[in-house]
């Protein structure tokens, strides 16, 4: 699926300054505001019936707005207890079936936890459950796009290198790039020439159409040796954002970048801005 729109900017969640906290509400905010995404927050539990999707599916294809979703907290692929895993299991479905019914064309999600196994064990068990999950939804006919999120904590399942891995090994899986994670997680990774490198790995493991069809997440962080503690405005952190967006513009990277900082669209527009004026 080639992207021709390049790179759409957008929130995570319903902006701050919406008429009402509802979805669609969010939606037209967004038009307003000029911007060309939303990531659905279905990370509390999904809790929108079909009929709601699909009314509020056709509002975003009306006002041009792309749509992902973020899947529920409460999800470990790695989970000790099989009730657990089930429910984890369950949890991503039900996102990625309600996410193709808002029109939406990606879903991400914080696969598992590393517990205490060793990474290539939970490797092995997160690719199973989700080449299961996978499946299941082609057989139902959702094509949708399923990305576990690279993580912000050392103890969370989601290096670069687990989700490339993951992405190039399971057709229908795709990474969420989420750069803040990635400073937050060593520290590192927060320079032009790291931006690059990263971007260069992800075409040399998936192709030039991962580059076309990226799924970023970009905010401000805080973090210590454990990795991410909380999210901050892009202007209160270190993240070097505008060497970011300069790399993403240099590689022609297209798809949605995803703004978490606590004020939500006023970072988001700030991305936009810078980068529509490099
Ligand atoms: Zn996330």
């Amino acid at each position: 699926m080639a992207s021709k729109e390049g790179l759409l900017f957008g929130t995570a969640g319903i902006p701050l300054s919406s008429k009402a906290p509802s979805t669609l509400a969010g939606i037209e905010r967004i038009h307003e505001l000029g911007l060309g995404c939303m990531e659905v927050e279905f990370v509390q539990g999904v809790r929108m019936s079909p009929q709601s999707a699909c009314a509020v599916g056709e509002v975003a294809v009306e006002r041009k707005i792309r749509l992902s979703a973020h899947a529920p907290y409460f999800i470990n692929l790695n989970a000790r207890e099989p009730q657990k895993l089930a429910a984890s299991r369950e949890r991503i479905l039900q996102t990625a079936r309600i996410t193709s019914l808002l029109g939406g064309s990606s879903i991400v999600f914080h696969a598992a936890y590393y517990l205490k196994d060793t990474p290539s064990k939970v490797y092995a068990t997160v690719k199973e459950n989700l080449e299961q999950i996978v499946s299941k939804l082609r057989a139902e006919d959702n094509r949708i796009w399923v990305r576990p999120e690279i993580t912000g904590k050392g103890s969370q399942f989601g290096t670069l290198e687990e989700i490339l891995q993951l992405s190039a090994e399971i057709e229908g899986v795709a990474p969420a790039v989420d750069f803040a994670h990635l400073h937050a997680r060593t520290g590192k990774d927060n320079s032009y020439d790291e931006f690059v490198t990263i971007l260069e790995q992800i075409e040399g493991k998936l192709g030039r159409n991962a580059l076309d069809n990226m799924h970023i997440h970009v905010s401000g962080i805080e973090y210590g040796p454990k990795g991410e503690s909380r999210h901050l405005l892009l202007a209160k952190s270190d993240f070097r954002y505008v060497e970011l967006l300069r790399a993403l513009k240099d590689y022609g990277a297209g798809g949605l970048l995803i703004c978490e900082s606590p004020n939500l669209e006023e970072d988001a527009l700030l991305l936009q801005q810078t980068y529509r004026a490099l």
